[in-house]
């Protein structure tokens, strides 16, 4: 049986071409790129190519990109910066952020006495921007605003221009998680408010533990890791050649690809979608009907037969999907983000999400699967 994989905001499949490009980089540098020998410069070329192409997609300067080992990392520096530097008093964020955010706040904002700010998203997870404004006006110019710009569980998409002005004219700075979105979207990192920016090569087909951040004013930074001197002083320890120009080759891929990709994903969302409408089985959608990255459906399932055992039985059956991002397929344990919307819940919520490799008949299967499993 060939497994349908269904879990790509988890992590996605290596583009061939990207395996091709880490490989040649691999074969071809042999020197350490802070060395100043001709096999130093030709890893020093490699990087700083790189992080010409990444700063001109994002339409900002390269003195504003650092490269990390992912956007764990990428989070905690922004949140350790903004809590350690004294810029900052005050947080405002979400009970729904992913544990990147949500841990490194509640850590480092508890050791520096910076008090955070809940908003209460609704159970879609969009954020009441009347009610982001109103936190502004209480907090004062002090504050740091961090939220999720594509939701990596529900498939939400904030606001992100309006939310950042909103900051903006408060005085306040804007941090978003763009994770999920780099690859899909055009990020416009210019808009008045927004601060940094974090993503992951893993997610738009680039290879693990490679990322990046942007930072409109690295000046306040503060680095995690102390060391040498690269990534201008902000990230000690020889830089992941191999894995940088794999994030890239990804990039330029998903940069050529956009508009086809989309349609793609839309495709496999929407007909998922009607498909669950019309199985028969009790149910509701956590995406939002609308702004919502057609990468991800998540679904509730009303409690019913088998449903405690739906990840592992559609596990069985060949289909990888997830609970959310702290759960990975096979696993039972309730998601934070899932509480949140739906506490005490008896049902099942669960995260399908796609890329464009996915097909058609992949969805009728897993609609087929849904079907046997839930209907009594
Ligand atoms: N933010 C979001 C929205 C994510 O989906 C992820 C990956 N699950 C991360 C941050 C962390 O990224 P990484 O795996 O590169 O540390």
């Amino acid at each position: 049986m060939e497994r349908i994989y269904l879990d790509h905001a988890a992590t996605t499949t290596v583009l061939p071409e990207v395996i091709e490009t880490m490989m040649n980089t691999c074969k071809q540098v042999s020197g350490n790129p802070s060395s100043i020998h001709r096999e130093g410069v030709l890893a020093r070329t490699i990087i700083e190519e790189s992080r010409k192409y990444l700063s001109e997609t994002l339409k900002t300067s390269t003195s504003q990109i650092f490269f990390t080992s992912g956007a764990t990392e990428s989070n905690n520096l922004v949140i350790q910066s903004a809590a350690s530097s004294g810029e900052f008093k005050q947080i405002i964020t979400s009970p729904i952020e992913h544990p990147s955010i949500h841990n490194s706040i509640q850590y480092y904002c508890s050791k520096q006495n910076v008090q955070v700010h809940y908003l209460n998203p609704n159970k879609n997870g969009v954020i009441d921007l009347n009610e982001l404004e109103d936190m502004l006006k209480s907090c004062g110019k002090e504050t740091m605003v961090s939220l999720l710009h594509s939701h990596n569980e529900l498939g939400t998409i904030l606001p992100l221009k309006e939310c950042a002005n909103l900051c903006a004219r408060y005085g306040a700075k804007l941090h978003a998680d763009t994770v999920q979105s780099i690859g899909l979207f055009d990020i416009d990192v210019t808009i008045d408010g927004l601060h940094s920016i974090a993503g992951s090569a893993h997610k738009f087909n680039g290879p693990k533990g490679i990322g990046f951040l942007y930072l409109k004013d690295p000046t306040h930074a503060n680095p995690i890791l102390h060391g040498g001197s690269q990534e201008r002083n902000m990230r000690g320890g020889t830089e992941n050649i191999m894995g940088i120009s794999g994030m890239i080759k990804a990039l330029e891929l998903s940069q050529a690809d956009r508009q086809k990709r989309l349609d793609k994903l839309f495709f496999l969302h929407n007909k998922l979608r009607s498909g669950i409408m019309s199985l028969d089985i009790p149910h509701e959608f956590n995406t939002p009907k609308e702004n919502f990255l057609p990468k991800i459906l998540n679904v509730y399932f009303e409690e019913r037969k088998n449903i405690e055992w739906l990840i592992l039985n559609l596990d069985i059956e060949g289909i990888a999907v997830s609970g959310g991002s702290a759960c990975s397929s096979g696993s039972e344990k309730p998601s934070r983000i899932n509480e949140y919307i739906r506490p005490n819940s008896k049902g099942k919520s669960i995260r399908f999400s796609f890329s464009h490799l996915n097909t058609e008949e992949e969805i009728d299967r897993t609609l087929m699967v849904l079907s046997k499993i839930l209907k009594d």
